[in-house]
């Protein structure tokens, strides 16, 4: 991005689809969404080491085998995710 931030390449008028302002903000929503994991992920193995991962942070609870199998990084438990 820093590249071409001072050049005048005109990509607003390519006939050949999406321009690059347009396929940038996809990356940049692709970064985001896999940094957002990576975050999750990280929380996820905090929890691990202090303890308390697979008890729900709102009421304490067990999160549950099945939610965990299939969202390893939840942090509530499914009715908690759900209120
Ligand atoms: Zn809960």
């Amino acid at each position: 991005m820093a590249a071409s931030r001072d050049t005048n390449a005109d990509d607003e008028h390519d006939p050949e689809g999406a321009t690059i302002a347009f396929e940038r903000s996809q990356v940049q929503a692709l970064v985001r969404d896999a940094r957002r994991r990576l975050e999750e992920v990280s929380t996820a193995l905090e929890r691990l080491d202090a303890g308390t991962y697979g008890v729900c942070e709102v009421c304490g609870g067990p999160v549950g085998d099945g939610r965990l199998e299939a969202r390893p990084t939840a942090r509530t438990c499914i009715s908690c995710a759900a209120r």
